[in-house]
């Protein structure tokens, strides 16, 4: 049975190395921890595709009371909080450098901030933990290569596996947070025109497009 309550979780960062760090986020009411058991941890991992439902239920019946659950949660938020840190660096030299494209010449060398080169170091650590192992499946035709942890050590491994790619896999240019300085959502922008602004429309841009109505309307 898949575990309930998953929708909790947002996913609308085009990528689960940047779907991680939003796990903490801030709300009108604050800030709202996402991972605040081990469970949610397992729950967020399940929802994220990062375990399979028949990974999930393992871990539930065999993982949840064993204190390496309560160290997982707690790398999984150290690592969350090092690759948190080095994407808002990364977001902030994109911003001081300008626009899309300006940075071509720059030596790659000092693109890389202390909030980076920590991310990968910590990275680095739970990636050499030998506790992921690898699966091929074939379910409903389609052929899938999948890691997977091996016991309660592998999660955080299978998750910093995850947060690399956002280093190898993207375009930092197109690494952005929500325009709403109050919300500390980050995405990937896949949209055609590079011009995603907000996390998501529901959550920011409406409230954002209204303001801006109200103010308008309002005589001055
Ligand atoms: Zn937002």
């Amino acid at each position: 049975m898949p575990p309930i309550g998953t929708d909790r979780f947002i996913f609308l960062a085009n990528h689960p190395g940047l779907d991680f760090i939003n796990t903490r986020m801030i709300k009108k009411q604050g800030p709202v921890e996402l991972l605040e058991t081990p469970r949610d941890l397992l729950q967020w991992m399940f929802a994220g595709y990062l375990i399979t439902a028949g990974d999930y239920a393992i871990a539930e019946q065999h993982w949840l009371d064993r204190q390496a659950m309560a160290e997982a949660l707690a790398d999984a938020l150290r690592l969350r909080d090092a690759v948190k840190k080095a994407v808002e660096e990364m977001i902030l030299r994109q911003e001081q450098e300008g626009p899309v494209g300006k940075s071509a010449d720059q030596s790659k060398d000092d693109m890389n901030g202390d909030e980076v080169v920590q991310a990968v170091r910590i990275i680095n650590e739970y990636m050499a933990v030998p506790a992921v192992l690898s699966r091929l499946s074939c379910e409903t035709g389609d052929w899938r290569l999948q890691d997977y942890a091996a016991g309660p050590e592998g999660l955080v491994p299978l998750i910093a596996r995850q947060a690399s790619r956002v280093f190898t896999d993207l375009d930092r240019r197109l690494i952005k947070k929500c325009r709403n300085e109050k919300c500390s959502l980050c995405f990937y922008d896949i949209s055609k025109n590079q011009a995603r602004a907000w996390c998501s429309m529901d959550l920011c841009g409406n409230r954002a497009k209204a303001a801006k109505h109200y103010q308008r309307e309002m005589p001055s």
